[in-house]
């Protein structure tokens, strides 16, 4: 095992790397310069954690934003790493000792703020051995960069102050413009650039189209639900939209956080504490929420309006699953958002590029193919695959023959002189004697009630429909007023077939139980979990959290909770084969859990095996020769394997060997496996080993 990949076992409690981490790590510590492109949630704090450990001296990351840096600290800190910030939030004296314990050398990673870096240059060249810089957020060093911080393009002169040092440039978002431009803002000497993919495959993707009030709320109550005591965010367009959020599920007896602009800071950062340690699960929040969050186990995002552009909706849907876990992400998408949308991009400064970002967000919320390939294609990456993970992956849309349904909707807009915005045509379509018909006198016109038979909302729906494939136009400038186009009147008067899509509202109709089964929730893993336990191991971190006054996902990734509540393991030994505990937290907290799940199990503790696993070659080891080792111990470790894991030591079958070839092939892990067969890890692996398959 190199060193790379012991600390990342050691220290973090990770068996493997994501993609391209390894890669980046070895070309910083051969002392080079890069820039790493990879997306919210794909592992970039690792890229220079890494190295900063592996290098002798302490590591200068650069941060933004305070609470960002706190909350990576904290997360160090937990594994038992010595980092620490530098910002204006310390009083002096606990700045000067930070100073003081990096020039002897003991500190490992500083994090500061851009300004403040500036300021320390001359000191750091005098008293520290500084081993690499990292720039997070690097696309504020450009003008380019959708947010830009004037501070960051001084950055520049560290390259005059520390000509060796290794710069590691680092974003999640930056086009091609942005990229280049950091790399010469950076004066980055030959860099080489890791762009990781931005596929997010543990988000689901999701698009409601149309949907009343009602019937949204439902959704989202069903979601809160399924997520019992776990985080989610609701994004709403405007203040008042969360307020009125909040309310409403306030009526069904959540309570749910409240953030945007209008409150004080004071408020806010109240609010973000609450939810980083889990006194509430969900927030309504405008989109200022949610820069400067690093938490890890948010498990659903809903976007109850139409977000303004694929790059914030990505961004904002990021937010969700960074433990790598399943994650739900639901758009509800109609008109109305999209008309409010076009007038915020009509008043703004820059109404092309705004209207065509509008655009490219409609069609996702339309889209007819996988929805990830939309997504992944506007940022550049092609995928000409189908996800598995979208709703038009699920539920493939079925096109029918819909000339009659368009005929008679542009029939109405027609007769009402298309003056008439979208409720009033649905109005007249369904034949419903609202106010502003008869104020205007539409309910003697010859369409009016000629779509009784279809509900209200798949009339929006249909509406929507035809606005994306062209039979319709929305007049902003004149109150919304539907127009018929001349590919629609093309339809009208029966010279063109019109396509429509089925609406599917299959989630208003199925049971719970049935959805719980379809969605491909974090509680899927859990099947072969012990649901009570995870509530147990959950309850324990909590109380941790709150003794440490740290947010719980610092003690323990949920990742790490399900591992456990999968494993069982009865002593320290097996605990630290779980995933993301490495030995710094396997000795602070690790008794605890291993208690509490013996309790559980009303077993006793398991003896604590005299080596480690990885010196007994499984399952060849029992006739091997036992240096070391008295018969005892081993006798006894047996004995718990085959508590744990029922087929240990018993020989492989030709079926079994078949099952684990066609297992791999599917891309399960070695954990996984192991589950399934039931079977200690590393016996899994030394068979596949022996297979010839890795
Ligand atoms: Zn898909």
């Amino acid at each position: 095992m190199d060193k790379a990949q012991q600390i990342l076992k050691s220290v973090y409690g990770y068996d493997s790397f994501r993609p391209l981490q390894k890669e980046i790590i070895d070309y910083v510590v051969s002392g080079h310069d890069a820039l790493v492109l990879m997306p919210t949630g794909g592992g970039k704090s690792v890229c220079y954690q890494i190295p900063a450990l592996m290098l002798e001296g302490v590591a200068i990351v650069v941060s933004p934003l305070i609470s960002l840096m706190k909350d990576q600290v904290d997360a160090l800190q937990a594994n038992g790493i010595a980092a620490e910030a530098m910002n204006s939030n310390n009083d002096e004296h606990v700045n000067r000792a930070i100073r003081e314990r990096c020039q002897q050398g003991e500190l490992k990673i500083l994090y500061i703020s851009p300004e403040r870096l500036l300021g320390e240059i001359p000191w750091l060249q005098q008293y520290v051995h500084v081993s690499m810089f990292a720039i997070d957020e690097a696309h504020c060093v450009s003008q380019w960069g959708h947010d830009f911080r004037p501070e960051y393009t001084q950055l520049g002169t560290l390259k005059d102050s520390f000509p060796r040092i290794p710069i590691l440039a680092l974003t999640a978002t930056a086009d091609k413009t942005t990229k280049a431009d950091i790399i010469e803002q950076l004066r980055l000497s030959e860099p080489r650039v890791f762009i990781s993919s931005f596929d997010r495959p543990n988000l689901s993707l999701d698009v409601r189209k149309a949907y009343r009030k009602r019937d949204r709320i439902r959704t989202i109550l069903e979601i809160i639900a399924r997520h019992k005591n776990e985080s989610g965010i609701i994004y709403c367009l405007s203040r008042k939209g969360t307020e009125e959020m909040a309310a409403e599920l306030k009526q069904y007896g959540i309570s749910a956080g409240l953030y945007h602009a209008g409150l004080s800071a004071q408020e806010r950062t109240q609010v973000q504490d609450d939810f980083i340690n889990d006194h509430i699960h969900v927030i309504c929040a405008t989109i200022a929420f949610g820069m400067g969050i690093d938490k890890s186990n948010i498990r659903y995002v809903i976007h109850n309006n139409l977000p303004k552009s694929i790059e914030s909706f990505y961004q904002e849907i990021g937010r969700g699953g960074r433990d790598g876990l399943p994650t739900e992400t639901i758009l509800f998408y109609n008109l109305q958002d999209l008309i409010t949308l076009r007038k915020f991009a009509e008043e703004s400064g820059q109404r092309d590029i705004n209207i065509e970002k509008l655009k490219r967000m409609q069609e996702y919320a339309e889209s007819q193919v996988c929805r990830r390939r939309i997504l992944l294609n506007y940022f550049g990456e092609t995928s000409d695959c189908s996800c598995g993970n979208c709703d038009v992956c699920k539920n493939p849309p079925q096109h029918f023959d819909g000339t009659i349904i368009v005929q008679k909707a542009l029939s109405a807009i027609k007769r009402a002189d298309e003056q008439a915005g979208f409720t009033l045509v649905t109005d007249i379509l369904k034949g419903s004697m609202s106010p502003a018909v008869v104020a205007k006198g539409l309910h003697t016109l010859k369409t009016f009630g000629a779509g009784r038979d279809i509900t209200a909302g798949d009339w929006h729906a249909y509406l929507l429909q035809m606005l994306h494939r062209g039979y319709i136009e929305i007049a902003y400038n004149e109150d919304s007023h539907i127009k018929v186009t001349p590919l629609g009147e093309e339809v009208l008067f029966g010279r063109k077939q019109a396509e429509l899509a089925v609406i599917v509202r299959e989630d208003l109709r199925v049971t719970k139980r049935k959805r719980h089964e379809q969605l491909p929730d974090s509680s899927d893993q859990m099947q072969t979990a012990d649901q009570q336990l995870f509530e147990k191991l959950r309850e324990l971190r909590l109380t941790i959290a709150r003794e440490i006054k740290k947010p719980a996902y610092i003690v323990l990734s949920d990742k790490s909770l399900q591992s456990l509540a999968m494993m069982k393991p009865t002593n320290l030994f097996l605990l630290g084969n779980c995933f993301g505990i490495g030995e710094h937290k396997k000795n602070q907290y690790g008794d605890r859990f291993v208690e509490l799940i013996c309790r559980h199990l009303g077993v006793e503790r398991s003896p604590e095996p005299f080596e480690p696993i990885e010196d007994l070659p499984f399952p060849d080891a029992i006739d091997a020769p036992i240096e070391n080792r008295n018969s005892k111990n081993v006798l006894s470790y047996m004995h718990q394997q085959k508590q744990l894991h029922a087929n240990a030591y018993t020989p492989w079958s030709d079926e079994e060997d078949s099952t684990l070839r066609f297992l791999h092939r599917q891309g399960k892990t070695i954990k996984e496996l192991a589950l399934i067969l039931q079977r200690n890890e590393g016996s899994i692996s030394s068979r596949l080993r022996k297979m010839g398959i890795i």
